[in-house]
């Protein structure tokens, strides 16, 4: 299928000087303020390495893995486009390098191009432009891109050829673009810099780029001598410079963007008419702002030195906080230092053990477990952590002493994790995972109904391997484990709850990936609602009245 030229307009964000600048936030912020002003935007992300997806990156690289409902595995950036415009993207919105090249060299031995060179102007560049307007003829207004790397990678060339291209065949007033720069303060007056912005721009020039808005990142807000002196070197008019500063939250960003006028200046370069704004964050951002009572929660891992490899856990619990006031302190907790001593739970309303791959770390998940388990501490286990909560249970309370997941322990007597044989001898790593949105039963009159409101079937996100072994289902649910989720053959389990507390709960899917600002993760927010109860002294059993349904 041949995508062409269209009625959609594209807004393209580059980086310059270098990377970590938030290039992401201002891409998800422009489009949020783009999406609650009546237009209807569809994003794509550009991450210009050569893997096909985010599905085989390790954390500590490149943070966490977000995944979509169609089962892609992508960059956690998608997850910020998600949040911020409370839509659910599919894979085609994520553009990596292993993507274009896969298709363009299967094109190839098909025979799509014979008799040509096959090169990288034009097939990878019309591979990737064909890509991009795919997204946008989802019947959409804006297209926002955001070119992962910055101006000057090698990795990022082909794409930045594909932006000048693009611009040059739908035209001037279909398409702008934007650099995110930074503005380095030096010297005890902060002087604020603009060198590294004016290099930033000529590379984009001589690529044939020029820019019509500039992000730029400082500390302090841009003096109007700076700006001054930006739109002087860089041709960029002052109202198109816009000063983005550090944020006590990312959600304040599309308010600083719009306080700017980016809408009107956007609405006047592409001809769209007045563009509104209708802040449905109001009270969300105020309850951010202004929290009343606060919670201390532990979320113990492996990666704690990287928090972005959490991300969408941290992002959950502030969209627990902007919906009910309640501010979450995250502790985090390297779980291999609870081998030693459980004193950095000491201290804590709440536990989270997140997922999690491979068996460094595990075994201080289990003594996390153990620990919310005997102390009554509320306990919310995700993936990893809902079978850590398992292989915990079996060993204490069941007596299997060796219990263990088979991904961990391969000769364990007691695999009570372990993968169902359609798993078996599956050797490729890439995308064979149990992935995406899927639906979970959810049993009558169960803790995990209430957290729901109620709901009999609910549709989360999957990102796992391993299962719940179903020849210890049995002895489980006899010894005071309710599975009071399921997939719809009933032979996967999905949620458990204890018969005797309700504040111990746990899901195999990532719940974290579908909370939105305005519709907080459920479990997140139960968690925070037990965790608020016991730091008030309520611990263990709690009335009905704080599940969140
Ligand atoms: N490693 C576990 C599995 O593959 C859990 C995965 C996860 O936590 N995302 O099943």
């Amino acid at each position: 299928m041949n995508y062409g030229l269209s009625e959609v307009q594209y807004i393209v964000i580059f980086g310059g000087v270098m990377s970590g600048l938030g290039k992401g936030i201002i891409a998800s912020s422009l489009s949020h303020l783009l999406a609650n002003s009546g237009k209807k935007v569809s994003v794509v992300k550009i991450d210009p390495y050569l893997n096909y997806d985010a599905g085989t990156m390790n954390p500590y690289q490149h943070g966490e893995v977000f995944v979509l409902d169609d089962g892609s595995e992508s960059d956690l950036d998608l997850g910020n486009y998600e949040r911020f415009l409370d839509q659910d993207l599919t894979g085609d919105s994520n553009i990596t390098t292993g993507k274009v090249y896969k298709e363009v060299i299967e094109k190839e031995r098909r025979g799509d191009y014979l008799g040509s060179t096959v090169q990288i102007i034009p097939h990878i560049t019309n591979e990737i432009k064909e890509r991009i307007r795919k997204v946008g003829k989802s019947g959409s207004d804006i297209t926002v891109i955001e070119v992962g790397g910055t101006v000057g990678d090698i990795e990022s060339m082909p794409f930045l050829e594909a932006m000048r291209q693009l611009h040059r065949e739908e035209g001037e007033s279909k398409v702008i673009f934007g650099l995110v720069t930074l503005i380095p303060e030096i010297g005890s007056s902060m002087e604020q810099k603009t060198k590294p912005t004016q290099h930033s721009v000529s590379s984009l020039r001589s690529l044939g780029i020029v820019p019509d808005l500039i992000f730029a990142r400082s500390k302090k807000p841009l003096q109007n001598e700076t700006r001054r002196k930006i739109s002087l070197f860089t041709d960029v008019p002052e109202s198109g410079i816009i000063s983005v500063t550090d944020a006590d939250s990312i959600y304040f960003i599309p308010g600083m963007l719009y306080r700017q006028g980016i809408l009107d200046y956007i609405s006047r370069k592409l001809s769209t008419g007045k563009l509104v704004y209708v802040d449905k964050w109001n009270k969300f951002t105020e309850n951010l702002a202004n929290p009343g009572e606060s919670v201390k929660i532990a979320i113990v891992g492996k990666y704690t030195e990287l928090s972005d490899a959490y991300i969408s856990h941290r992002e959950a619990f502030t969209h627990v906080t902007g919906k009910n006031g309640i501010a979450v302190e995250i502790k985090w907790v390297d779980s291999d230092l609870l081998k030693k001593t459980t004193e950095p739970l000491s201290d804590v309303n709440g536990i989270l053990v997140p997922g999690g791959f491979g068996y460094r770390g595990i075994e201080g998940k289990v003594i996390a477990a153990r620990y919310a388990r005997e102390n009554g501490i509320p306990f919310l286990g995700i993936c990893l952590g809902f079978q850590v909560a398992v292989i915990e249970i079996a060993r204490d309370v069941l007596g299997l002493e060796k219990a263990n997941s088979a991904e961990f322990d391969a000769n364990t007597p007691d695999p009570v994790i372990d993968l169902l044989p359609e798993q078996e001898g599956v050797v490729s790593k890439g995308a064979t995972m149990r992935l995406g949105l899927k639906n979970v039963i959810l049993k009558e009159n169960s803790q995990a109904s209430r957290i729901y409101g109620g709901a009999k079937v609910v549709q989360e996100r999957h990102r796992h391997r391993y299962e719940v072994n179903p020849r210890y289902i049995r002895s489980l649910e006899d010894n005071g484990v309710i599975f009071s989720g399921c997939d719809e053959e009933g032979i996967r389990m999905e949620f458990l709850e204890l018969s005797d507390r309700q504040n111990f709960i746990a899901s195999q899917y990532h719940c974290e990936f579908k909370s939105r600002p305005l519709s907080p993760s459920r479990p997140h927010e139960s968690l925070v609602m037990s965790a608020l109860a016991h730091a008030k002294g309520k611990e263990g059993k709690l009335s009905k009245k704080y599940s969140t349904a």
